[in-house]
């Protein structure tokens, strides 16, 4: 039996994990205090949460095998630096593998995600894949000939800090007009709560998805047409760059599956102008949703 860690810009969640199957998970949201020592804030939460998911099904701590953690941003030499979290070289696998004195491995949580689909879900039957994970910001992973691509410097493929907009809106990466400051789950839920002149912090992105975007269809379509079009651009740069067999979407952008916001898009993919190749893309969503970065995380 293995952790799984996933580490969020907002929370972090953690499960047990027996292969690819999730047998149970807990999770906290960082509180505005936890994010003024955030490495600390961290490593407190961790703790908390691992004790609780232990006593929570009885297991204890000698039962793991391993501890796998799913981290935004760089993550090099088991080291992180990232920009969403506010952390610049933060050695978390240091520290976990002191206080747990178990086999800690960190890895990208784009990469983690991907890793699971490709082997156990939704990409499991193509050689090509491109994944691309969208939630408070925009990651991903590519697989040619069913190989994970991974550069030796550092993580690479931070499609979501691929320059969309020149000069456009300032991203926490410090430079201008970023993919995901368009294309996030939380870019989207900034500009349509900005339009409805109402307070986003407790708005869900199920609430958002079921709820807003119904009840104000006509108030927001503009936001949500800016939001494919610019999403758009960036899927069909990436097909253009990898030819994949196949795209699949984690993250929270996972639960748009069947969504009028996902069919639109796919529409406009596979528009004859959209891409150098044209014809059809296969464009799916994550089979293990959010819980794919846990997973992943153990693998
Ligand atoms: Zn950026």
């Amino acid at each position: 039996m293995k952790i799984g860690i996933d580490l969020g810009g907002s929370h972090i969640g953690i499960g047990l994990v027996e292969n690819e199957n999730l047998l149970d998970t807990v999770d906290k949201f960082f509180s505005s205090e936890d994010r003024k020592d955030i490495e600390n804030a961290i490593l407190r939460n961790i703790d908390e949460l691992i004790n609780e998911l232990l006593n929570k099904n009885n297991i204890r701590l000698e039962n793991i095998e391993k501890i796998g953690v799913a981290s935004p941003g760089t993550v090099t030499n088991g080291k992180i630096t990232s920009w969403n979290l506010g952390i610049q070289n933060f050695d978390l696998q240091s520290k976990l593998k002191e206080k747990y004195n178990l086999d800690v491995k960190i890895r990208n949580d784009g990469k983690c995600a991907a890793l699971v689909e490709k082997i156990y879900g939704s990409m499991k039957d193509y050689d090509d894949c491109v994944f691309i994970n969208i939630g408070t910001g925009i990651g991903g992973a590519a697989f040619l000939g069913g190989k994970l691509l991974e550069p030796k410097k550092y993580s690479g493929f931070e499609f979501g800090h691929m320059t969309l907009v020149k000069d456009g809106i300032e991203c926490t990466c410090g430079k201008k007009g970023c993919f995901e400051r368009y294309c996030s789950i939380k870019a989207l839920k900034n500009r349509i709560t900005n339009t409805l002149h109402i307070d986003g912090s407790d708005i869900s992105g199920q609430y958002l998805r079921e709820q807003i975007m119904v009840q104000y269809h006509d108030e927001v379509q503009d936001d949500i047409n800016e939001f494919i079009d610019y999403l758009k651009i960036g899927v069909c740069n990436l097909i253009d760059i990898f030819e994949p067999e196949i795209v699949c979407f984690g993250g929270s952008f996972s639960y748009y599956e069947g969504h009028p916001v996902l069919n639109k898009l796919i529409e406009e993919i596979n528009k004859p102008n959209s891409t150098f190749n044209r014809g059809e893309h296969k464009i799916t969503t994550a089979y293990f949703k959010n819980d794919a970065g846990i997973i992943g995380a153990t693998l």
